[in-house]
């Protein structure tokens, strides 16, 4: 049995307070840091929660599970992000089912998506991921490589290249952890700035944080935090 939605508010309201306290601790103000939905292995009736709670998107990781929740979604102008690593013989149907994709992490998938999304008539909005923590077993271009990838992406007509985004790596302990986010993040807001400045880009998104880690990803500056668990409970 799924979560209630009376449930769901109560976590939803706990969330949104931690958001509230990591921006009260870093100056900032609560309604620059949006609170994407990660609905992903859940049935669709999270993401209509998400919608009637006021939330504006939604994060899938998968494209054939978003493309089959999605038409049943009662909440029409809900937004559908695709969050988890995309292969480019998908990027046709990701293109068609998700309003943005903040896994492009290759020549290769802008190509595709560019193309895809010149043949759909529409221009899609993307996030470059960044292996910003220098995970082995994470997905996303390495650091390096992000000047170049951007430059690419910058040249794509059918793509507007709204920021950057980070999964931090996993930690042995607590401790470990922070720090690995800690790093993380303010690495990727480093190479934002940066790369913002070189290429004259805006690149305001920072896509950053998740129900373990999002204080630090606030303090850091990031603009969306990509919260399943402490939403729906554990997958
Ligand atoms: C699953 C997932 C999340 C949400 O993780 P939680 O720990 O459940 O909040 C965020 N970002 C990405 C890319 C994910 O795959």
């Amino acid at each position: 049995m799924f979560i209630a939605y009376e449930e769901f508010v109560r976590r939803a309201d706990v969330v949104r307070a931690q958001i509230a306290a990591a921006c009260a601790t870093s100056g900032r103000d609560p309604a620059t840091v949006e609170l994407l939905a990660v609905t992903k292995t859940h049935p669709v009736t999270a993401a209509d929660y998400a919608a009637r709670y006021g939330l504006r998107g939604v994060g899938e990781n998968r494209v054939q599970e978003a493309a089959e929740k999605r038409p049943v979604c009662a909440a029409p102008a809900l937004r559908w992000e695709l969050i988890g690593h995309l292969q480019s013989n998908k990027a046709k149907l990701a293109a068609t089912h998700f309003d943005r994709v903040q896994s492009v992490d290759s020549d290769k998938l802008l190509n595709h998506l560019d193309r895809a999304a010149a043949e759909l008539g529409k221009i899609l909005p993307v996030l470059l991921q960044i292996n910003a923590g220098r995970d082995p077993a994470k997905f996303g271009a390495e650091l390096e490589e992000a000047p170049r990838l951007l430059e690419l992406a910058l040249t794509k007509k059918n793509l507007r290249i709204d920021g950057l985004m980070t999964i931090a790596p996993l930690g042995a302990t607590p401790a470990e952890a922070a720090d690995h986010a800690q790093r993380t993040f303010t690495q990727l807001r480093a190479l934002r700035d940066e790369l913002a400045a070189r290429f004259q880009a805006p690149l305001r998104e920072l896509s950053m944080g998740m129900s373990g880690d999002l204080a630090p990803a606030i303090a850091a500056g990031s603009t969306q935090v990509r919260v399943g668990s402490a939403l729906y409970g554990a997958r």
